[in-house]
């Protein structure tokens, strides 16, 4: 089902509400009630928590953004909870405990979104914040990305992409960067898995890269301009591993992901899940991660 945006211009409520990254982002009435409308439609048990977080806690922000730079600025960052489907982006904004939904981006038109993407990229983002906010929930999540890890670790073996052992020596670096990412500390511990990453490479070249990515995150650099190559490099193994997902949980794709963009899997465990709840925001795994995260947020 498709929902008509206003645009900026149409709209002089709006407010501005947050800059992201320096990009402004504008908020009213009319966008609350639109996301809140489709909220109560898909997600009837859990209404009450939605009409919180959108009217009272504020925490769950539907907005639009009114800048022309902003795609080409979103496409170079490599970032911790940053998804995007088909025109509508998610953020969670991690120091102030916010989620924000740009339903558009476009200026000067009225533009059409369908629900299922919104849907998605909200279900995408609550996962974010649940397993950020909830060690109850990472834990929860963690049987679905051990699973995905597993398979994701294996096939780049089998593809020549990691040596012999990597499946081993990862895992338990992997349940570790789990438990550290509840608890809000994971940079270290990614630093770890890049390492790790980078003795298991098949080429010096391939090594370095790695090590290098590995100290920006021991930095605490979250948002790291995308290497190319990574992205290629795992892409078939990725790919691979979430496929198997999709048919081991039976998932219904609403929205057709095939990867994330650029591996926040290696970094940020809870992005398995992310993915998962994209491509299928109504399976019961999802739902209950989401349920947790809105809760924690709304408490937060
Ligand atoms: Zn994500």
């Amino acid at each position: 089902m498709p929902i008509l945006l206003p645009t900026i211009n149409q709209s002089p409520k709006l407010k501005l509400v947050a800059r992201v990254d320096g990009i402004p982002l504008y908020s009213g009435p009319k966008f609350q009630e639109l996301l809140y409308n489709v909220d109560q439609k898909y997600y009837p048990s859990m209404k009450k928590d939605f009409k919180e977080a959108i009217y009272n806690t504020k925490r769950l922000i539907p907005c639009i953004v009114n800048s022309k730079g902003f795609w080409r600025k979103l496409s170079l960052i490599l970032g911790w909870g940053v998804y995007m489907s088909a025109g509508t982006v998610g953020f969670y904004d991690v120091n102030r405990k916010k989620v924000y939904l740009i339903l558009s981006s476009m200026t000067g038109f009225l533009t059409l979104y369908s629900n299922y993407h919104v849907l998605g990229v909200q279900c995408h983002e609550f996962q974010h914040v649940a397993c950020h906010l909830s060690p109850q929930a990472a834990a929860y999540a963690w049987r679905v990305e051990e699973q995905w890890y597993h398979v994701f670790l294996i096939k780049a073996v089998e593809l020549g992409r990691l040596e012999h052992g990597a499946v081993r020596a990862l895992m338990p670096l992997f349940k570790m960067l789990n438990k550290a990412e509840a608890r809000g500390r994971s940079f270290q511990q990614a630093y770890l898995i890049f390492k790790t990453l980078a003795n298991f490479a098949p080429e010096p070249w391939i090594a370095n890269n790695f090590l290098k990515i590995g100290n920006a995150l021991r930095q605490g650099k979250w948002l790291i301009r995308a290497d190319e190559w990574l992205y290629l490099y795992f892409f078939e193994a990725a790919s691979y591993a979430y496929h198997n997902l999709i048919q081991e949980y039976h998932l219904t794709r609403y929205t057709d992901p095939d990867v994330s963009m650029y591996y926040q899997e290696l970094f940020a465990p809870s992005e398995i899940v992310a993915m998962m709840a994209s491509i299928d925001f109504k399976n019961p795994i999802s739902v209950k991660i989401m349920h947790y995260g809105l809760d924690a947020l709304n408490k937060a």
